[in-house]
């Protein structure tokens, strides 16, 4: 019973998604079908402007559709022993250029002899980057993004600490669900995907955040698979987990 209840669990989600994602889709093909229809009896002034409209459009789905499929991608993962000071810096190369365009300051804080972690490299680059990433969007007047490394019993502890705008308390708890999201270009799929990620980690990800001031993400990975952490529940942090 207790794994037909998991397969319920995933089919509803399953559901949802598929409604997430047929709503996501329908409203740019609603709009590109409508510039479509009045762009040849335009003024021919406006017409490059509908046509920008739909390559706007276009470009959206186009990235809805790229994420949906980075989630949806079967992968064998590949669990190798790494230090995860040496992942953290080669994202940080990464995301160096993005970074000094909103002239966010990198600041790396890592503890000494990090433990090493058994774990997909090529995996938990994707988490880091989804979370770096939404650091920086958050900080579009620019800012601070600390990035802390310390282990923790049993386990690894990276955080993200940035000084952007915040997340109000009534959106905290929707972050990571399926297409939520707060911004023009969103996808709403950055943090699910990161959240399948730690759960094939065993770890998990909270979000600690004050409006005007920033927010931290903590992501704990525990050394081995088979040494999964338990997640704490702290004060008014939320945890993705739960969602
Ligand atoms: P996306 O980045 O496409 O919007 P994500 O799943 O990556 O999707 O993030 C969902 C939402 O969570 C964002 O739209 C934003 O509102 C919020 N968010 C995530 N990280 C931060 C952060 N560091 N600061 C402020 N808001 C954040
Ligand atoms: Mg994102």
């Amino acid at each position: 019973t207790q794994d037909l209840l998991v397969n319920s669990e995933k089919l509803l989600a399953v559901g949802e998604l598929a409604a997430g994602v047929a709503h996501e889709i329908r409203n740019p093909l609603t709009s590109i079908a409508g510039f479509a229809h009045i762009l040849p009896s335009a003024p021919l002034e406006k017409q490059p402007l509908y046509a920008q409209f739909i390559k706007g459009e276009i470009d959206r789905i186009d990235r809805i559709v790229n994420e949906l499929l980075t989630l949806s991608k079967p992968r064998l993962m590949e669990y190798v022993s790494a230090r995860l000071d040496s992942v953290l810096v080669e994202v940080s190369y990464l995301l160096e250029a993005q970074a000094h365009l909103n002239t966010v300051q990198l600041v790396p804080e890592f503890e000494a002899n990090a433990p090493e972690v058994m774990c997909d490299v090529h995996q938990l680059k994707q988490v880091f980057i989804n979370v770096m990433k939404n650091a920086i969007e958050a900080m579009p007047k620019g800012g601070c993004l600390t990035i802390g490394l310390r282990s923790i019993d049993e386990a690894v502890e990276v955080s993200f600490r940035d000084t952007g705008q915040g997340i109000a308390e009534d959106q905290l708890k929707r972050i990571g669900s399926p297409f939520f999201t707060t911004k023009e270009t969103g996808t709403g799929l950055g943090l699910l995907a990161c959240k399948r990620i730690l759960d094939n980690h065993r770890g998990f990800m909270e979000i600690a955040s004050k409006p005007g001031e920033g927010t931290t993400v903590t992501i704990t990975i525990p050394l081995s698979r088979s040494n999964a952490v338990e997640r704490g529940c702290t004060g008014s942090k939320t945890n993705i987990e739960q969602i």
